[in-house]
């Protein structure tokens, strides 16, 4: 059995107490619920894997209280990932730097490199504060299926499976933090997330995209077929490309109005900001492919959104789920 924890002094305590012992504990964090453990102890990271059923090929994230604490665990900080770490943390960004020795080589999938993240949510700062220890923490999902952003949706997946849940409600973001590693100290981005290309161009100028040059995938969100539902889902770029509606199809509009055409008919028919606000969209937009796979329609439609901003990394997310196995 899983523990559910609320986010007070004594489950923080208990959390705490949990990931010292070598347990896991997912936490909420401004972007997804993360799947920690203590990121200096090898046997409670393979305890992440196992969990998750995640291959060990695709190495975690490292969450830290602060920026000068994560650096602590890079043996080198290009110019403009302190320019990054100032603007953007806490929060939804994750910098890949030269990995200290002390990080163990399971955490970082055998790379050169780790992921640091400074984390902005206050359940999640919290408990690093009182842990005093760097958690890895992937997000708290059976790899390959779309990321969870309630406690419940941690359950869902891993009851049974990990120590404890700290409850910390609804994530507000929905998507997963930003990826970026650096090549002769420019940017490259390796994941499209909650901070944007545009955000970090205006701070940094040059930014670069993917990873040039691999042999095997960098970032698990750039392998083709990610955040899978179980049900087939088809995008759709323009609501005139959308077909009839159909007593078998849930349709989710990522961004405006639900179509006059597709009002009714459908099983159902969600507009998951039907302002077009990219942000409200981003928040719900897990939660409404979980909600959606689990109507029993046989076909999800999707009409996605604008490529820039925001939406450039909710349709990298749309366009890895529509990929068949
Ligand atoms: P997830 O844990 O499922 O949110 O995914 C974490 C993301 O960070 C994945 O895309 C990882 O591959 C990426 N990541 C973590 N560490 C590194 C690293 N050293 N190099 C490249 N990507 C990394
Ligand atoms: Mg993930």
């Amino acid at each position: 059995m899983t523990r559910r924890l609320s986010p007070d002094q004594q489950g923080l305590d208990e959390a705490a107490s949990i990931l010292r012992g070598g347990g896991l504990v997912a936490m909420p964090t401004e972007t997804v619920y993360g799947l920690a453990a203590n990121a200096l102890d090898p046997v409670a990271v393979a305890r992440i894997f196992e969990a998750k059923r995640r291959p060990s090929f695709d190495p975690l994230i490292v969450h830290l209280p602060s920026a000068e604490e994560a650096f602590g665990y890079a043996t080198s900080v290009p110019d403009a990932a302190r320019e990054l770490a100032a603007a953007f943390w806490p929060g939804p960004l994750t910098l890949v730097l030269p990995r200290a020795t002390i990080i163990p080589d399971i955490v970082a999938a055998e790379l050169p490199t780790v992921g640091l993240r400074v984390p902005a949510h206050a359940v999640a700062r919290q408990l690093l504060e009182r842990v005093g220890l760097p958690l890895a923490a992937p997000s708290a999902n059976l790899f390959g299926f779309v990321s969870p952003t309630s406690a419940v949706h941690v359950l869902d997946g891993l009851d049974g499976h990990i120590d404890a849940v700290l409850d910390g409600g609804l994530c507000t973001h929905g998507l997963e933090s930003t990826v970026v590693a650096f090549e002769a100290g420019i940017p490259i981005i390796l994941r499209h997330g909650a901070i944007t290309r545009e955000q970090i161009a205006a701070l940094c100028g040059e930014v670069g995209e993917g990873a040039r040059v691999l042999e095997r995938p960098l970032a698990p969100g750039q392998l083709a077929r990610h955040y899978a539902t179980r049900t087939p889902l088809r995008l759709f770029d323009r609501a005139d490309q959308l077909p009839e509606p159909a007593a078998t199809a849930f349709l989710i509009v990522v961004a405006g109005p639900l179509p006059d055409a597709q009002r009714s008919g459908n099983l159902s028919a969600r507009a998951l900001s039907p302002s077009g606000s990219l942000t409200e969209a981003a928040a719900t937009l897990f939660a409404a492919l979980r909600e959606a796979d689990a109507s029993g329609a046989l076909e999800l439609r999707i009409l996605t959104c604008e490529d820039h901003g925001l939406g450039r990394a909710i349709n990298d997310r749309l366009r890895r789920a529509a990929v068949r196995a």
